[in-house]
């Protein structure tokens, strides 16, 4: 433990820093963090106005804690002080009225107009006294002019300078959780901050306006910049989740998940989804229960969680076409399907997807006529309510090969009637999803699973194994494709696994 610090002490760091007569400076403390100070906090009040005279200006964030400088600084005569609900300051100078006018008449907090946008115009300078970047308060002023999609409105009372209660609607309002502590080391490169320590507390000062700009380019590179990276901070992975959701509306095709993958509880599943960005579900399953099993209370529940969340179901997953073909009769099937086809209506969905029925390689001459004769029926009823019927990929099914799809879709030969292309059972035939299978089959696919699998069999995340996920991807970008990129999980159900195949499907975009 060093002695204790002087007045003089401080004012000798203060100059190291640049910190200069005129100055306008904003300051965010720790008066613990200085260690002994001769003369408490108003020693490091005296210090930083007789740094910057009679003519620069001092500003601290009004206190809502126990911050003893400010604390101390805000009560001495001569303090201007704005009013604003969250971020109010205190300053003292030359600019200090100025500074602190008006700030409730303001949209946002610390936006333009705000005593943060102004001390930026006025190219002030940030002093961090022994904390870091996550005190800096002119970092929201930078998310604020980046227009960030997680920013969103809030609404908070207050009294204002006359005593009258008041309600005011914050516009692009952050948090509550965010991390900037990594700016910390790109202001240093760019040379707009200074390090010094005094007494024991390490102090930066930086150059307002040059930080702004500087946290424009980085934000414009990575709007998560000031986000934390911790996946169970659950504020910071929502917020991101905005920023995709953002990024996902610059695209033709529309990011979908295959619902009970995730969960089963609806909230749950919406939650999980938002993290990704992701606003639209392909559903089978909900609370364990088929979704054509669901009683109209369940329906009604389950309808009022999505227009909460603001979700749209992409389509259906049904389980019918599953038997051996030649144990099936056309109207049982009709039957079961229709009963689908309701739900979709219910949901408001663009397609319904089914499997292409069991069949022994040398029984598929036999029955071929029977499965177009079926699929065909279920388009015209399906098209009716313009609803898509979508066939997967599957192996030992009619539609097993590329080519055996091609063959059927080309037969049913209706726009109601499209192909639901599963790279990863392609691989499993042994097939490349992208190399392999022509583009004319590519062109048959409404909904593209992100699922990719060796060719082995073993289930890998998009982008690790034999399917070609990115080329498929890249090339379907190409071609503006308006369909669903659905994220249907093999490697494992919920959260966990959900999330790193979601994961993967994000670096892959955004590695394009
Ligand atoms: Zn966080």
């Amino acid at each position: 433990m060093k002695n204790a610090i002087t007045k003089d002490d401080i004012k000798k760091g203060l100059k190291k820093l640049g910190l200069k007569k005129k100055s306008i400076v904003l300051v965010h403390s720790s008066l613990s963090s200085l260690g002994k100070v001769d003369g408490g906090p108003m020693a490091v009040i005296k210090a930083l106005i007789e740094t910057v005279g009679k003519k620069g200006t001092v500003m601290m964030p009004y206190p809502l804690g126990n911050a003893t400088i400010a604390k101390v600084f805000s009560s001495m005569p001569g303090v201007f002080r704005s009013v604003h609900p969250v971020h109010s300051v205190s300053a003292m100078g030359a600019k200090a009225a100025y500074l602190t006018r008006d700030h409730d008449k303001m949209p946002t907090a610390c936006g333009k107009g705000t005593p943060f946008g102004k001390l930026v115009d006025l190219g002030g300078h940030i002093l961090l006294l022994g904390v870091d970047q996550d005190r800096n308060t002119v970092l929201h002023t930078a998310e604020d002019y980046a227009d960030l999609p997680y920013l969103s409105e809030k609404e908070f009372r207050y009294v204002d300078e006359k005593g009258v209660e008041k309600t005011i609607v914050l516009k692009r309002f952050p948090g509550p959780h965010r991390n900037s502590i990594g700016m910390d080391r790109i202001f240093l490169e760019k040379k707009i901050m200074k390090m010094e320590k005094i007494g024991n507390a390490m102090a930066r000062l930086i150059d307002a306006r040059k930080m702004i700009k500087i946290c424009l380019q980085e934000l414009k590179n990575n709007p998560a910049a000031f986000l934390c990276e911790n996946p169970n901070c659950a504020d910071c992975v929502m917020q991101r989740g905005k920023i995709k959701e953002a990024r996902l509306k610059k695209e033709d095709f529309t990011l979908s998940a295959a619902g009970s993958k995730v969960a089963q509880e609806p909230e749950e599943m919406m939650k999980i989804l938002q993290g990704q960005g992701i606003k639209s579900i392909e559903l089978d399953t909900v609370w364990g229960k088929k979704i054509v099993e669901l009683s109209p209370s369940e329906i009604d529940i389950l309808k009022q969680t999505l227009r909460n969340n603001k979700f749209s179901i992409s389509g259906i997953r049904s389980d019918i076409n599953r038997d051996p073909i030649s144990e099936i009769l056309q109207e049982d099937i009709i039957k079961e399907f229709k009963r689908y086809l309701d739900f979709a209506q219910i949901f408001d969905t663009k397609y319904v997807v089914v499997s292409s029925f069991y069949v022994l390689q040398q029984d598929r001459a036999i029955h071929r006529e029977k499965l177009i004769s079926l699929f065909k029926s279920m388009a015209d009823i399906a098209g009716k309510n313009r609803i898509t019927v979508v066939v997967e990929n599957e192996p030992g099914t009619f539609c097993a090969r590329s080519s055996e799809c091609g063959e059927i879709i080309d037969a049913v030969n209706s726009p109601f009637f499209k192909l639901a292309f599963n790279p990863a059972n392609f691989a499993l035939v042994g097939e490349k999803p992208f190399l392999g299978i022509s583009p004319h089959i590519r062109r048959m696919g409404f909904v593209f699973y992100v699922n990719d699998a060796l060719f082995s069999g073993e289930p890998q995340l998009p982008g690790y194994g034999n399917a070609e996920i990115k080329e498929l991807i890249s090339i379907l970008r190409c071609w503006c494709f308006s369909g669903f990129f659905c994220i249907k999980p093999e490697i494992g159900s919920g959260k966990e696994n959900f999330n790193m195949a979601a994961n993967a499907f994000w670096h892959l975009l955004e590695t394009m």
